[in-house]
């Protein structure tokens, strides 16, 4: 499991990204939101209550 980030709330602010401890943030191709990357997040929860939008969340 990983977290996620819902693109459609994403504004891109960039909060999220040094929260992470394992570098599993960054911005999407083209820069309108950012991503999660499955393969490096450790589900650690660092980034969700940091996020001012409410878009990143425990993956289903
Ligand atoms: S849950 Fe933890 S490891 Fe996963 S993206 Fe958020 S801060 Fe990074
Ligand atoms: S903190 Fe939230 S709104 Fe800001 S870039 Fe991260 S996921 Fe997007």
């Amino acid at each position: 499991m990983a977290y996620i980030i819902e693109a459609e709330k994403c504004t891109a602010c960039a909060a999220c990204v040094d929260t992470c401890p394992s570098g599993a943030i960054s911005a999407a191709e083209g820069g309108s939101h950012y991503i999660i990357d499955p393969e490096k997040c450790v589900d650690c929860a660092a980034c969700e209550s940091g996020c001012p939008s409410t878009a990143i969340s425990a993956g289903a």
